[in-house]
């Protein structure tokens, strides 16, 4: 019998796969990979120290792949010292070159940043104008060729080529039907990507060093973007909503503009733009991307708690806290489990508030754990695989849990 409403499923789409490598590290972008989770630092990349250990800090978290600025003499003079400080600390994850305006001067002034970076990163919206734009264009593309370093042809909805977007508006003009400016900015947007792409892959560029990426702000100029965009080429593409914002607008509409061109299959590669809060840690932009991937069941990272919300039924803070101690403890001991028992990413762990919801989802869960709701001394039955186990009592509920979870996780995955 056929189900009217089936569970959604995601086929990707086909594209080109370009490699980011930095020694044994390969990176895949695109061509049936995983969808690759990057970001980006904020440090000042003339800092060599704080940079390295903020890229390690990314890295550790799961970034992928980590960009940098490099936007003066004395950046570019240290990209190098910050590869060594990487690969002193065993920390092999790529550098990718983030240039703007002066990239081309950069790239072939310091060959060893060149070398040391593992991909570069151009926005052909700001290499000037005219026959300066083509030259400067060409300059950076030649040394792609020369260090065999793919490139991402990055356009912003920010900073997009102004002869491109005149052009655009003038021809448009003529049109009988009405076009909104937006609707201009739109193609030229995806016009800028692909035609400098070609014209990356005229100058010697192999089509497979090529990434291609079309930033905007709002989400619904995103999709259609992107929907466009990846109609008309088979490049792998880099999704991001840039300028996303903080806190939960930045997360929501980031994962509202994602998931909707990832169901559809569309995106090899993802970074979330997250205004860090002041003092804020770099890596939440990480995890995001991580769960907007897992959530949808494209990767997995680490395993899934489920928790319930809580309500007037869970009155105490013993709840959350049990639900926060769990989470914690998966993502600390995911580096080490990681290596040790394969598969473990894709277990599924409830923690429950009460007896309303809790035993159902505990016995949907590998391992779940359901409290009594408010008033009650604590007692908590434990279910492992469907079946109810242990009854755990008292204040170290949440210790003898986590003792359940690592002999569970040793036993189901350990070789
Ligand atoms: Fe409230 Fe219980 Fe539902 Fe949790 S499972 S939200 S505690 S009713």
């Amino acid at each position: 019998e056929q189900t009217p409403f089936p569970v959604g499923s995601l086929v990707r789409r086909q594209t080109r796969g370009a490699r980011v490598a930095w020694g044994d590290r390969q990176v895949q972008i695109g061509g049936g990979a995983p969808v690759v989770v990057q970001s980006m630092t904020n440090t000042d990349t003339a800092d060599p120290i704080a940079t390295a250990i903020q890229v390690k800090e990314l890295a550790m978290a799961g970034s992928e792949m980590v960009r940098i600025t490099v936007n003066t003499p004395e950046a570019a003079r240290e990209v190098p010292a910050i590869r060594e400080q990487l690969d002193r600390m065993g920390v092999s994850v790529p550098l990718v070159g983030d240039f703007h305006y002066n990239g081309h001067k950069l790239l072939t002034q310091f060959p060893d940043c060149a070398q040391a970076l593992s991909k570069y990163r151009i926005n052909p919206g700001n290499m000037g104008g005219g026959k300066k734009r083509d030259d400067n264009f060409a300059q950076m593309i030649e040394v792609a060729c020369r260090y065999e370093k793919p490139v991402r042809i990055g356009v912003n909805w920010g900073s997009l080529d102004h002869e491109l977007m005149a052009r655009m508006m003038d021809s448009n003009s003529q049109r009988s039907a009405p076009w909104e400016a937006s609707a201009v900015m739109r193609e030229a947007l995806v016009v800028s990507a692909i035609s400098n792409a070609q014209r990356a892959e005229e100058l010697g560029l192999s089509g497979d060093a090529i990434i291609l990426s079309c930033k905007v702000s709002h989400v619904q100029d995103l999709i259609s973007v992107y929907r466009n965009l990846s109609s008309r080429c088979d490049y792998p593409l880099h999704l991001g909503l840039t300028e996303a914002g903080m806190g939960s607008k930045g997360i929501v509409a980031s994962t509202a503009a994602l998931s909707v061109l990832l169901q559809e299959g569309i995106g090899d590669t993802i970074r979330i733009s997250l205004t860090p809060e002041p003092g804020g840690d770099r890596t939440r932009e990480v995890i995001v991307a991580q769960e907007i991937l897992q959530t949808m069941g494209l990767r997995a990272f680490t395993p899934m708690v489920v928790a319930c919300p809580g309500c007037g039924r869970t009155s105490s803070t013993f709840f959350q806290e049990l639900a926060d101690s769990i989470q914690s403890y998966l993502r600390r001991q995911m580096p080490l489990w990681k290596a040790q028992y394969p598969g473990v990413e894709t277990m599924n762990v409830a923690v429950m508030g009460c007896v309303v919801n809790g035993p159902g989802e505990s016995r949907h869960a590998d391992i779940g754990i359901s409290l009594p709701g408010t008033g009650e001394v604590p007692s908590a039955p434990v279910f492992i695989d469907g079946e109810r186990s242990v009854t755990l009592k008292g204040d170290t509920i949440a210790d003898e849990f986590q003792e359940i979870v690592r002999n569970y996780v040793e036993k189901r995955y350990g070789a």
